[in-house]
């Protein structure tokens, strides 16, 4: 059996001994507490942030995973019941608190992540000062995986005959996917439906204002059911490929910056 590496399932003696034998890595990811549909779990992002970044530390080698952080930001979310949302400032400060304990574990080096595209702006705002206030103790290193395999789970899905909007950004068909290796149990395909599958939402320069518009108004204002994408023939087989394909990118990208 292979090595555990979630360290919230591991005691303080399996850590320390991992560290001691050169696991001198640790991945966090920010997921999120959001409304997934009708069909998914609220915890659907963190438990996929969980799933890719346990394949990637296994593949890169030296790494164990921190507690996935789980509610993070979501104020798009909250016209939905059971999401859950951070302030700006709380975020930032729970990601420093995270990096100086991770620090005193005796990590080297720390890598930032995120498997819900609502943190990305602000952690990779907040990062370089992070980074600087810990500099000389742990170096921290920042992985936008789901950028990094974006288009490459795109023209998979096309090549399937799966349309950008129906794979979707938001509980569609790719993530739904995902879960249904992830967390079989929690997913009810019965519930799944259509949600926004516009070709036109995902033209890039239209994207920006919609981001905004989703701050003003939340998503429901897009979608009534909350999905953005159309969750509908979703299968393990394409979402075991998805989680590979995600985890491979981000394996690669932490070996080019960790030594
Ligand atoms: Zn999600």
């Amino acid at each position: 059996m292979e090595a555990n590496v979630l360290m919230e399932e591991m005691s303080w003696v399996d850590i320390e001994e991992a560290i001691k034998n050169g696991k001198t890595t640790v991945i966090v990811v920010s997921g999120s507490i959001e409304q997934h549909g009708p069909h998914l779990p609220t915890g659907t992002d963190m438990f996929l942030g969980y799933d890719v970044a346990q394949r990637a530390a296994r593949q890169f080698g030296k790494a164990l995973v921190a507690p996935v952080i789980r509610p993070c930001l979501s104020e798009h979310h909250m016209g939905f019941a059971g999401s859950l949302t951070l302030s700006w400032e709380t975020y930032n400060d729970v990601l420093f608190d995270y990096c100086e304990s991770l620090s005193n574990c005796g990590f080297t080096d720390i890598v930032l992540a995120s498997s819900h595209g609502g943190n990305t702006a602000v952690m990779t705002a907040v990062t370089p000062d992070i980074a600087r206030k810990l500099y000389g103790k742990v170096n921290i290193h920042l992985v936008d995986y789901l950028s990094l395999c974006f288009e490459d789970e795109i023209a998979y899905l096309n090549d399937l005959g799966i349309a950008r909007g129906k794979a979707g950004v938001h509980a569609g068909y790719g993530e739904t996917s995902e879960m249904l290796v992830a967390k079989p149990h929690l997913v009810k395909m019965e519930f799944a439906e259509k949600g926004l599958d516009e070709e036109s939402f995902y033209d890039p320069q239209r994207i920006p204002r919609s981001q905004i518009e989703s701050f003003i108004h939340g998503i429901a204002y897009f979608s009534e059911n909350g999905i953005l994408g159309d969750p509908r023939g979703a299968n393990e087989e394409v979402g075991e490929k998805l989680l590979n394909m995600a985890a491979s990118a981000f394996a690669e990208a932490i070996s080019d910056c960790v030594d």
